[in-house]
């Protein structure tokens, strides 16, 4: 639906865009778990890849991504370390000849540490993929029982090993913390220990409880209980500490990396850059519209045999919400926003109310900087309250 009011903006043709490819099938379903997946239904990936690169080739003919670069590619889900090599490079061939401008910089997966080989993840080496995340959540049994991962830790240990020998240089490691039963302490060393493993790249999850999960359904009956809230807020803290010490720094709110090890794709994002997202449930954006694909893998074949469009909803932001979405975005970098150059295109009217709860956030030092705004180590904690007033 469109604001009343609102206009596409044409996107700047000379700048790069991300593409984000979502693949939903997965062996096992972890009952936090709000990603849109699927377990099992096998008897349709090969009829949904061929619907993927058909969204590739259709996006080639859409003007706003017609002739420009890709900068990153990003395979997620779901599980994507489930495809196969083969897989992999012809989504990334049908990439080539959409976008024939020069090579990705960055081709990132994400993989379960379950099943993970060095020849498979040499197969999808050769394939092109040069940064993975490996889904390690924990490296405690008693985390991964609680989690209901269906890997052990040392599952976690073997991948990344696997990882090394097929030759990937640039490992990143999701981790979440917070559930039942953890001490912030215990937290912490299981973060150092994970450091110690001599990873690029540290993604940092708060256990969160997502409605409509398995997960709401457990916490709402009384049979699962999170983490004590002064516990968390002390494992949010101490985690800048422990993994600086291994010289991983914080460049986002919850992900961390050796300099030049960022994920560039994931930074784009936050910079507002555009991102064109195929496959089931995958959102994109250019400039201020926004368009999300329906999360149902047959309802996603049946638009793309039909030869319809596979979004769901869209939407043109207006002046204000599309500013308060970048400051939104940026303020979660540390790196920040120029918060004078994001307002000065509005008009007053629009640009005072932004204004205004940043003024409040930095009276209340939750925000910090100038010209460019960040964060404090205090509004990363409350970081919820700063983006509230500024989308209200
Ligand atoms: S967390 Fe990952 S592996 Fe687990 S159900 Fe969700 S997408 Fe699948």
């Amino acid at each position: 639906m469109t604001e009343a009011g609102a206009v596409p903006v044409p996107p700047d043709p000379e700048r790069p865009f991300g593409l984000y490819v979502h693949f939903p099938y997965c062996s096992a379903r972890c009952h936090y778990c709000a990603f849109y997946f699927v377990v099992g239904r096998d008897e349709t990936r090969a009829a949904y890849l061929d619907a993927v690169r058909g969204e590739i080739e259709a996006a080639a003919r859409d003007p706003r991504f017609a002739g420009r670069r890709v900068s990153t590619v990003y395979f997620g889900g779901g599980t994507p370390s489930l495809l196969a090599a083969t897989d992999v490079d012809r989504l990334l061939a049908a990439i080539g000849r959409a976008f024939p401008k020069g090579e990705p910089e960055e081709v990132s997966l994400e993989a379960n540490p379950d099943g993970l080989d060095r020849e498979r993840l040499a197969g999808l080496r050769a394939a092109g993929v040069r940064r993975l995340t490996l889904g390690w959540q924990s490296l405690r049994a008693e985390g991964l029982r609680v989690l209901t991962r269906t890997h052990g830790p040392e599952d976690d240990v073997a991948a990344l090993a696997a990882a090394r020998a097929a030759g990937f240089e640039n490992v990143g490691v999701d981790l979440i913390f917070g559930w039942p039963g953890q001490s912030a302490d215990a937290w912490l060393r299981e973060l150092d220990e994970a450091a110690s493993r001599g990873v690029e790249h540290v993604s940092a999850y708060e256990l969160t409880v997502e409605e409509g999960t398995r997960l709401a359904r457990r916490v709402d009956a009384g049979r699962f209980h999170l983490a004590d809230e002064d516990e968390r807020a002390r494992m949010f803290d101490g985690t800048d500490e422990v993994l600086a010490k291994h010289g991983i720094e914080r460049y986002e709110i919850s992900n961390f990396a050796r300099p030049g090890f960022e994920c560039r794709h994931n930074l784009d994002g936050w910079r507002s850059g555009d991102l064109l997202g195929v496959g089931a449930s995958a959102a994109s954006h250019v400039t201020n519209t926004r368009w999300t694909n329906v999360a149902d893998v047959d309802d996603y074949l049946a638009r793309r045999t039909a030869g319809a469009s596979p979004a769901r909803t869209s939407e043109v932001l207006p002046p204000r919400t599309w500013a308060a979405e970048d400051l939104y975005l940026g303020l979660r970098t540390t790196s920040g926003i120029d918060v004078g150059e994001r307002l000065r295109p509005l008009r007053e009217a629009d640009r005072a109310p932004l204004r205004a709860a940043l003024d409040r956030a930095r009276a209340d030092h939750l925000v910090e900087g100038e010209p460019r705004f960040r964060l404090t180590r205090r509004g990363r904690l409350f970081a919820d309250t700063v983006f509230d007033a500024l989308l209200s």
